[in-house]
Parts: structure tokens; sequence; C-alpha cells
């Protein structure tokens, strides 16, 4: 029997008994070779489908599956087959993936089952890789050694720069925007030179940017992100003898989360992956959720038409999710219309009903995801890693970090940094800070030159020495420079400029409340425009995180108590404010193990969870209000939605908020549930309190007592409807509370119909 004729057996074999096949089990396959196979780690926990792809002949392959349906499996389990089973080297492996996360998961579950070192394999994301191959050929990529990567702060630094010394309106000429131009070129594989004829009169400027900051990148030898992956394709197509050696050594590349690649990504598969070399590459169209940063969902089906030979395998059982979980899910995507269409079951257990919660506001949406998690540690077995809180923009980790702060819980942010450690904020405090005291001398230190005004570090170093010198603040220090000419003419000039500002800032904030000073801190310091004008996404993140921060201040107003006097000036206002941020910032680490996962949905892409919070079901805030109207976008949120809900394993929460402020609506509003909560059947679904689906009707006394009633066992020192008086806002009644011990609160109707909650150990609170 020859080999194929043997493998094709083989697989016939274990395909019709693998239903049958637990891991102990041994079967007897009835050929010498092949005898091992069914206790071969590599292809036991496989189903049919999954094992035709694992152990499929050598040639291009496409697996197309649901979320949860075992894609990465397959593909680990694929790659260990080809070295086990075809002996292919692992150095003629390349395997790409989208985060560093999962290609170091990827290695180490190679690793494991083949028991071999990962070393020689090119295991790594898009970007690690081109990065890879212009280290080790940068003189033919036209790169000095030391070549430098510009981030995409020092891009947007940069194109401004540009507009400037061109004597554009920096008006009319966005830096932030011509910076988006330059990176979409980039991942269309177009350098100025492609574009020298057919450029349009409207793009002009852009083009004429793109050119001279082309020409700066390459005099200084910098490269940004776009050009990783620009230029490793262009080393490729200039040195043929560089492309032909790796591509006559990757004889097998494969690609995970294939939906979320890009045309200069699919250039440069392409490119190595030649005439000769097999590609396998597993994805889900309803994942596809990189759109805005140019994904191309339809290189899914050019990879199926433009390769050779492609088997084409699709997944359809779920080993992830219960069946209420998948059922939910498949519901909420079932809503798109452009899909390629699947339909994904399982035969796991129904699993207990999705909890919904209306919460009142953020802060109790936020303190709902604490209690419930508290009692699945407690009482549930559940280890604090096993579980998710999943949000949709990063600003809203902030109030989850609060009050997971305040209840001394663990928790991790991945794929970002806690609120207060974020750059902008923590400039932003900075502000403030000096604002408050300016002789601060770290926030003295982090702003002097934020936004960019000429101070280098010389200047910073003339004025540390005379501080140190003299044992005086760097505040004072600067003044005592100025004062005594120390300093060269420009930085004198940019010294002045920047005390004079400290001063006015301090000036406009005198008396005026917390809010009012971070607002002074945020907008005035030009902070805020600063941030602005930095590239699309990050821009974006860091204004919403200001504004975050704005809502911050104001609230922290309604819930403070750690003031114990009666009248509270605004000065320690904002110092309270202030130390108390730092603490948040500088508190609880832990390790991944310990604890508790925060992530926006993007980041959890590819991941599980046993227990998963989706956050902020709200319209405006999921879906986004900016994909709203533009129908492509709108099917990516929902996939993004439905990305959320299957990262579930056993108990998914959905939970949004009654009110909340956001960073385009500063003040609490009256928020709509999320569309996508209305496309979960009823019957997945049990609420918590209140069923936001059911008829409103005006709240009559007894609901008071039952509205929440996870937070009425905790109510020993107030009860609904007493009458309680705050010292500042005057009497009111109790109308519901929340929390326990330190951050236990109550919420107050007053006189006017209004109704505030705070702390129930305020020194405000005077109960009758
Ligand atoms: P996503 O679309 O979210 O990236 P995926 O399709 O890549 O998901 P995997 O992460 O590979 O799915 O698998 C989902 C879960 O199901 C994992 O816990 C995996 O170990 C498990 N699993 C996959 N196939 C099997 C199987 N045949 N038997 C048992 N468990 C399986
Ligand atoms: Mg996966």
């Amino acid at each position: 029997m020859d080999e194929f004729t043997a493998r094709l057996a083989c697989i016939i074999f274990v395909n019709a008994y693998l239903p049958f096949c637990h891991r102990k089990v041994a079967l007897t396959i009835p050929l010498s070779n092949y005898s091992a196979a069914a206790e071969n780690p590599i292809l036991c926990d496989l189903n049919q489908e999954q094992l035709k792809a694992v152990t499929a002949p050598i040639s291009n392959l496409l697996v197309l599956a649901g979320a949860g349906s075992g894609k990465t499996r397959v593909l680990v389990h694929r790659l260990a087959w080809l070295i086990d089973h075809y002996h292919v080297n692992p150095h003629e492996i390349l395997a790409m993936t989208f985060t560093n996360k999962a290609a170091a998961e990827m290695k180490r579950r190679t690793a494991k089952l083949l028991n071999v070192s990962v070393k020689s394999m090119w295991i790594g994301t898009f970007h690690s890789m081109a990065y890879r191959l212009l280290r080790q050929h940068h003189r033919e990529a036209g790169l000095p050694e030391n070549f430098e990567i510009l981030d995409a702060d020092d891009q947007i630094r940069m194109v401004r720069r540009i507009i400037r010394q061109m004597e554009l309106t920096e008006h009319t000429n966005d830096a932030r925007e011509m910076a988006q131009y330059i990176n979409r070129w980039k991942d269309d594989g177009l350098r100025p030179q492609d574009l020298e004829n057919t450029i349009h009169a409207r793009k002009r400027t852009p083009y004429q940017i793109y050119i001279k900051y082309q020409e700066i990148c390459e005099k200084h030898g910098l490269v940004d992100f776009g050009d990783l992956l620009l230029r490793s394709h262009e080393l490729w197509l200039n040195h043929k003898d560089i492309l032909e050696q790796y591509r006559s050594r990757f004889r097998h590349i494969l690609i995970d989360e294939f939906q979320d690649t890009n045309l200069i990504q699919y250039a440069w598969l392409t490119m190595v992956a030649g005439t000769q070399n097999r590609v396998m590459v597993v994805g889900d169209d309803d994942q596809s959720i990189y759109g805005w940063r140019g994904a191309q969902i339809t290189n899914i089906r050019r990879f199926a038409s433009e390769y050779p030979n492609v088997q084409t395998i699709k997944l359809e059982q779920n080993y992830r999710s219960t069946q209420v979980i998948l059922n939910a899910a498949n519901a909420v995507i079932k809503n798109n219309p452009s899909r390629l269409g699947k339909t994904l079951w399982t035969q796991a257990d129904e699993g207990e009903k999705i909890t919904g919660f209306k919460a009142a506001n953020g802060f109790d949406e936020a303190d709902f995801v604490a209690q419930t998690c508290e009692h699945l540690l407690e009482t549930k077995g559940f280890s604090p890693n096993q579980v998710a809180v999943l949000y949709r923009n990063n600003s809203q980790s902030r109030i989850i970090e609060q009050i997971f702060n305040q209840r001394a819980m663990p928790f991790i942010i991945h794929g970002g940094t806690r609120f207060y450690d974020r750059l902008e904020v923590r400039n932003a405090l900075a502000y403030m800070r000096l604002i408050q005291n300016p002789h601060a001398n770290a926030a003295f230190e982090r702003v002097v030159n934020v936004p960019s005004r000429g101070i280098g570090s010389r200047t910073l170093e003339t004025i540390r020495t005379t501080a140190t010198q003299n044992n005086i603040s760097n505040w004072d220090a600067a003044k005592h420079t100025l004062e005594n000419n120390l300093l060269p003419t420009r930085a004198d000039r940019a010294v002045k400029t920047f005390v004079a500002l400290i001063e006015k800032l301090s000036k406009q904030s005198q008396g005026k409340s917390l809010a009012d000073v971070a607002n002074v801190a945020v907008r005035a310091s030009g902070l805020y425009k600063f941030h602005e004008s930095e590239s699309g996404e990050l821009a974006r993140m860091r204004t919403e995180n200001l504004d975050e921060l704005l809502i911050a201040c104001a609230q922290f107003a309604i819930f403070d108590t750690d003031i114990e006097q009666e009248e509270v000036d605004s000065d320690s206002v904002l110092r309270d404010f202030l130390d108390r941020a730092t603490l948040d910032a500088g508190d609880h680490r832990n390790d991944d193990n310990d604890a508790i996962n925060l992530m926006t949905l993007h980041s959890a892409k590819g991941l599980e969870f046993p227990v998963v919070f989706v956050t902020g079901l709200e319209e405006d805030l999921f879906p986004h209000y900016l994909v709203k109207n533009d129908p492509d976008r709108e099917e990516e949120e929902r996939r993004l939605a439905y990305v959320g809900i299957t990262r579930a394993m056993q108990r998914l929460y959905v939970t949004f908020a009654d009110t909340r402020a956001t960073s385009f609506q500063q003040r609490e509003t009256k928020r709509t549930p999320s569309r996508y909560l209305r496309e979960i059947p009823a019957q997945y679904l049990s609420w918590v309190g209140d069923n936001p689906y059911e008829k409103e009707r005006p709240l009559s006394c007894d609901d008071l007592y039952v509205r929440s009633p996870i937070y009425l066992n905790n109510t020993a020192q107030y009860y609904g409807n007493s009458r309680i008086t705050h010292k500042k806002l005057g009497p009111g009644r109790v109308l519901n509370t929340r929390g326990e011990s330190d951050s236990k609160q109550v919420e107050i109707e007053f006189s006017d119909g209004s109704r505030k909650w705070f702390l129930a150990s305020s020194p405000f609170l005077v109960q009758e």
C-alpha cells in the first residue's frame, strides 16, 4: 500500500470511529503505520471535520467556522501534525495571528502537543514578523542598522511639523487627518510615486505632505507601523534572492483570524507563499471587527478563489458555550444581512439562562458586576481569572475600576492601562496638581513640555540643577532661572510661557468646583487639543478618556465622603480627588492568575472565559453612536456583539444602565437598552430586578422594596421610605440602597423630585 492510500484509509477509519473515540479509549487501526494515530494526542480530541482539517493532505486549506468551533485548536493541531506526521521541519513553518497573547498561546500549545522546542518556528503577529525581516535585511530594505519604529504619537507630531514647514493652514489641514491618508495609502501598498499620476486634485495636499513625510522617514531611518509591512513587502519585491530564501524556507504557512487581514497583509502572504508553498487560513466572517482599520472581510473569498485547489472545511459544532449562550449569539448575528451564513450547534448542556441587569447608572452597574463576582468566587468555586468583564470603550473601565478598588477585588486590565495610569489622564492630573500646588515636582516634570512648547532636556536639566543647588522646587527654580537670565533666549521664552500658563490656570480655578478646575486643566492647558490632534482611533480614545475624567470629577462631588469638615472648600476637594486618583492608579496590582479580566470587546477576540459580563449594552454606546447610519459599520458592530457573547463558556451577564454620563453627552442622560439585548430571545434571559421590556409604570412604594432585591439584603442603616436630610441639599426620603459595608450607597429623592446616590457613611446625611 503506498503512503497516500494508507493515509486515506486511516483517515476514513478514524472519521468513521471518531464519534466513539474518547481520550482514553485506544482504537485499533489496522495499519501498522497508523495504529498509534487514535491515541496520538494530536488527533484524539477532534471531531470528524476537525480531524479532516488536521490530517488533510498537504494542500491549501480554508477553515471557515463560527466562534468556539475549534479553529485555533485545529490550526495548532495541524501545525503539530505537519511536524509529527509529515515530518515537516519546524524551521519550515510560519504561523501568524493578531495579538502577542494569541501567538504566545500558539507556541505554548504546540510545544505541549509535540514536546519539542518551538524556537526555530516563526510564530508571531504580522507586525512582529515584518519587523524581524527588516532587522535581518535592513541594508537591502534601505534602512540603517539602528532604524527606529515611529509610533502613532510620533507620526502625528511629525506630520504637524511638516504642515507648519510647508506653511499650510493647520486649521484646514488637520495633522490627524493627513496621517490617516498616509496610513491608508500604506495599507493599500501605495508609495508617493505610485500616486503621482493618478492623484485627485482634492488629495493633492495630503499627497504632498506624504512626499515630505516619507523623505524625512528615509533620511532618519524611521519606520511607522504601516511601513513595517509595506517595506518588508517591497524588500521581497526588489530582492528576489531574499524572497526566494524565505519562499524556499516557509513551506507551510498558517494564519489564524484571517477575516481581519488587510490588503498589504494579503499581498505579503501571497508573495511568500509563491506557487509552491501551502497555506492554511482559518477565520470567521462573523467575527470580522477590524474593518475600520482596513481589514478586508473579502480576503476569505479571495483566498478561496485565488489559491489553487483550496480545500474548504466548515466546522459547525461549538465546544465553548452552553446551548443558551450559543442560541443567543446565533439569534443576534442572524440580524446581519450580508453573511456567508452558518449556524453553530452544541452538544453541551442547555446551561443557565443569561442574566440581564438594568442598573440605575454606571456605578450601579459596576456594583452589580462586583457583587456578582464576589458571589461567584465565594460560593460557586470560580477563580478570578475565569471571569471577564467586557466593555465597548476603554473609558468605561473607569467606574468598574473604582468600584473594584473600593471592594479590594483583584483585577487586571488587558490591552490597556488602568484609567488613572493612562498617559492623557496622568497629564491632566499633573496640570490639576500644579494648579493646586505648583511646587509638585513630578507633576512639573510631567507636563512642562506637554503639549510641546520647546522646553528640551537641557533646559529641564538647568532647572533641576538650580532646584537642587538652592533646595527649592522646580517651580521656584524655573522662576529663578528667568529672573537671573540663566537660559538661552528660546528656552527662556518657552519657560516663561509655561510659568504664565500655570499662573493663569490657577487664577481661573480659584474658588471653582472640582469639575471646573478639571475643565480648566484639560482644556485651557491645551491638553485636549493636543491629544485631539493625534491620529484617528488613538485621538478618539484619548479625548474620550479626558471627557471621562471630567465626568469623574463631576461625580466625585456627589459621591465624595472623605472630607470630614462641614463646609468643604474647593481646594480640599481637589486635593482629596488627586490623592484618590493616585491611590487608584498605584493600588491592587495583580498578576494574571488571580485577577478578574477587564478588557474591551475588541481585545477579547479569540479568548474564552467561564464567566463573562458584557456591560454598557445601550444604544449609542454599544452600538457606538459613530457607526450608526453606516450599514457596513453597523454590521461590524453587531459582529462585535457576537464576539462578546461567544467568549462565554458557562455564564453570561448582560447589563445596561438606565442613566449614564458618556463622553459625548457629559450629563447623566436617560439611556435606551441596546438593540442587541432585544435580539436575544426572551426565553434565554432572566432579569434581576427590572425587566426593561415590561411596560413602564409609575413607581409605587412597594416597588421600592422589590426593585433590586440583590441590594436589599444590606439595609442595616437605611430603610426604604425613611426620611433623611442632606446637610447641603435638604430633606428627602430613602428610595433604595445598594452595596455593602464601606461602599454601601443610598438613593435619596429630594423634595424637588431629583434623585441622587450617596455613600451611606456620608457625614452630610442625617437620618430623622
Ligand atoms: P474563536 O472563533 O473564538 O477564535 P475558535 O473557533 O478558534 O474560537 P477554539 O478556541 O479553538 O475555537 O476552541 C474553543 C474551545 O473549544 C476551546 O476551549 C477548545 O479547547 C474547545 N474544543 C475545540 N474542539 C474541541 C473538541 N473536539 N473536543 C473538546 N473540546 C474542543
Ligand atoms: Mg480562535
